[in-house]
């Protein structure tokens, strides 16, 4: 059976505040012209600050499988 992690990304909705950008221990997420954040999977490791930081609920976890 495959071993599942979890990740987080940005769903949509975001109001660019870039709260979750400070949480971040991994500066794995970052601004995409003033549009939305977006965030790296590579350097993502699941901890979730950003998905409990960010107020509008834009961010959402999601799971992916590990080798
Ligand atoms: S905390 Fe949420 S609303 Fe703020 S920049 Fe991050 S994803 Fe966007
Ligand atoms: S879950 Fe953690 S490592 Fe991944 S983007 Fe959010 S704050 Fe960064």
């Amino acid at each position: 059976m495959a071993k599942m992690k979890t990740k987080y990304h940005v769903v949509g909705g975001c109001a660019i505040c870039m709260t979750c950008m400070y949480q971040c221990p991994m500066q794995a997420i970052s601004l995409i012209e003033d549009v939305s954040a977006v965030i790296d999977e590579n350097k993502c490791i699941g901890c979730g600050r950003c998905y409990e930081a960010c107020q509008p609920g834009a961010i959402e976890p999601y799971e992916v499988e590990v080798q």
